[in-house]
């Protein structure tokens, strides 16, 4: 029997020994209140912490159903523990010799409410009383499979009777590393017997017992997410694509802390006629500014706020943890930031419908380049979205998101966030002189102001331009907001005047329609993860670099990856695509449906050969963002 006891014991003889005898402690052990699990042993002091986990009973955490009988609800408590857990840790663990001895630690996280995989309910599961069986005869001698032709079209369902009543308790399974404490290369084993037979009873206690918990405060994480999830549900039916709380919180404390301002900060107010209301399933009634599909223009004089609002935008396809300040900012879970990214790689992309003829006849039906351009890049990373955003019409599998639950078809269409203080301005304008004097066919960009009402029309593609510099947009604009001293204003009919008495007679460069988005096949051999003797090499540093086998891949300009674990996933996700999907006939968006269904159907740990702890849920368009920027990628047009 190895109990806490026998591991104690093990721990003192071990004192003195050299590091490596550590390894004897992988195993499982009974603790009074928990099971302590010690999956991975790191080989010295310095290395990556050890791999821990605790699984404590339903009958002992005694969460109670209600904060988890909603799969919003479940991720926001598995969130919440996380939160606990890592503040109990940090009261009680301290250092305790050289390296990194003593560490007690979850993963990272921010401001995001995230499905991770440091924390799970585990659900009560006593055994179903009602009697029922299910039985074959003759006994099943395996080997069968069973069938149902003509294929099974849907609506049936199975039923047990007597119904399964469950239990109403739920447990948790926490993840966490432990640095195992040293003296120079020996074992501190009187300390390593404190930490892990004291110390981390403690903290199991403090933060994964429900009745040691603060129940409101519980409560209110669980129900703030619930009802931005419902918020994001909402928007598609009064076709909006972005709402924003009033009395939300917008600016950040400063560049390097994401916590709300304190002093000084102008709270949201919606203009007038761009208010709407909902009635949230926990907190009631809610009003703010509804930001309508189609073409939406942020203007307003420097410094007055307009970037701060669409940064909220952006990481409103998040949920947020309350006080954050924007937790009722929520946007369409396909909203996608597009900025220019000169220096980034570019793998057969086609990106015709914006660009053509390039000096020296390179071809942009298939434009590969090792360096591009401000305009290449920001026309790459749009089609890019529209590319694996965009659902085929037929046969495609359905696709899902474990973000926020189910998408609908309409959702995918992504909603292009463009801010012109990361735009390629010959991107974005072309003005009446300048096609005067540099003629059409002399300009390979046709720019996005051509462009953009045909998105829109053809495929449904709503824009949110943040644009203070030119006036060229009001003609083409839906709907125009001016902020003014952080406050926002209807502006849709003065701009609409404005550009009725000021016209600009410009030529539209875009023609009828957008043009073709042309899928890709990536070539399975451009995709290799292994570095010298290891098949499987990779390795993430915060939010913006990750090592895949022996390339680096800069994600810095993706601003939607918020989180490391989100990242760590993202690199997991790459390899699990490559060594199960990558055939080179697939097209890079079935491959990531079918990764995306994998993981929703079989949870994130199937990204990972042990528990691990530290990842994080991302999208589609973020797992298509590392690929794509992986400087081996080639591919071939479908
Ligand atoms: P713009 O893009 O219009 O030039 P920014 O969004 O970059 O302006 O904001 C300029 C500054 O004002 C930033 O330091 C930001 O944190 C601050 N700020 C933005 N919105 C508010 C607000 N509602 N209340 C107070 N300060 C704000
Ligand atoms: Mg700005």
């Amino acid at each position: 029997m190895t109990n806490k006891e026998s591991l104690q014991r093990h721990l003192l003889q071990l004192d003195n020994r050299g590091y490596k005898a550590y390894k004897d402690i992988q195993g499982s052990y009974e603790f009074s209140e928990f099971t302590l699990i010690i999956d991975y042993v790191q080989g010295d002091p310095f290395a990556s912490p050890s791999k821990f986990r605790v699984i404590v009973p339903p009958n002992i955490a005694q969460i109670p159903r209600e904060l988890f009988n909603s799969r919003s609800r479940e991720i926001a408590l598995r969130d919440y523990l996380t939160r606990q857990f890592d503040k109990a840790a940090h009261s009680i663990s301290s250092k305790r010799g050289t390296g990194k001895s003593g560490m007690i630690a979850v993963t990272r996280f921010g401001q995001e409410v995230l499905e991770r995989t440091s924390a799970f309910i585990t659900p009560p599961t006593p055994p179903y009383q009602g009697g029922a069986k299910i039985s074959i005869s003759p006994p099943y001698q395996g080997g069968a499979k069973i069938s149902i032709s003509p294929p099974y079209q849907g609506g049936a369902k199975i039923s047990i009777s007597p119904p399964y009543q469950g239990g109403e308790l739920g447990g948790v399974e926490l993840r966490f590393a432990v640095g195992l404490p040293a003296g120079g290369r020996s074992i501190l084993g009187r300390q390593a017997a404190e930490m892990l037979c004291e110390d981390i009873p403690q903290i199991v206690s403090k933060s994964l017992k429900y009745a040691n918990l603060n129940p409101a405060e519980c409560r209110r994480h669980v129900e703030t997410v619930e009802d931005a999830d419902w918020l994001r549900e909402q928007l598609a039916e009064k076709r909006l694509v972005a709402f924003v709380a009033d009395g939300s919180i917008l600016p950040r404390r400063s560049g390097v802390d994401n916590s709300p301002l304190l002093n000084n900060a102008v709270a949201f107010q919606s203009p007038p006629s761009l208010k709407v209301e909902f009635n949230c399933p926990n907190r009631g009634l809610i009003s703010g500014m509804g930001i309508p599909a189609g073409i939406t223009l942020i203007v307003g004089g420097g410094y007055h706020g307009k970037s701060t609002l669409l940064r909220a935008i952006e990481l409103g396809v998040y949920n947020r943890i309350p006080g954050d300040g924007r937790e009722f900012v929520v946007t369409n879970p396909a909203a996608v930031k597009i900025r220019a990214e000169d220096g980034r790689s570019v793998a057969g992309v086609d990106i015709s419908p914006f660009i053509n003829h390039l000096p020296q006849g390179r071809d942009t039906a298939q434009f590969y380049t090792e360096n591009a351009s401000g305009s290449t890049s920001q026309a790459a990373n749009i089609i890019e979205a529209l590319e694996v955003g965009r659902r085929k019409k037929e046969g495609t599998t359905r696709i899902l998101t474990r973000i926020h639950g189910l998408i609908y078809e309409e959702d995918l269409v992504p909603v292009l966030l463009v801010d012109e203080d990361t735009a390629a301005t010959n991107f974005m304008i072309r003005d009446r002189r300048m096609q005067e004097l540099i003629a059409k066919d002399k300009e390979p960009i046709t720019p996005f102001i051509d462009k953009v009402k045909q998105l829109y029309a053809d495929g449904g593609v709503s824009t949110i331009l943040v644009m203070g510099g030119s006036g060229d947009y009001f003609d083409v604009a839906d709907t125009v907001i001016a902020l003014d001293n952080f406050q926002a204003y209807n502006v849709t009919g003065k701009a609409k005047d404005i550009a009725k008495k000021y016209s600009i007679s410009r030529a539209a460069e875009g023609g009828e329609n957008f043009g073709k988005i042309t899928q890709r096949v990536p070539i399975p051999a451009s995709l290799d993860p292994s570095r010298g003797r290891r098949d499987v090499r990779v390795k993430v540093r915060d939010v913006d670099e990750l090592a895949f086998g022996t390339e680096e891949i800069d994600l810095g300009a993706v601003e939607q990856i918020v989180d490391s674990g989100q990242l760590r996933a993202i690199a997991a996700a790459m390899v699990y695509a490559k060594q199960q999907y990558m055939d080179g006939k697939r097209t890079l968006s079935e491959i990531i449906d079918l990764v995306m269904a994998d993981i929703d159907a079989r949870g994130m740990d199937i990204l990972s050969p042990f528990p691990e702890g530290d990842f994080a849920m991302f999208r589609r368009f973020e797992l298509a963002a590392a690929i794509n920027r992986l400087r081996s990628l080639s591919v071939v047009a479908k």
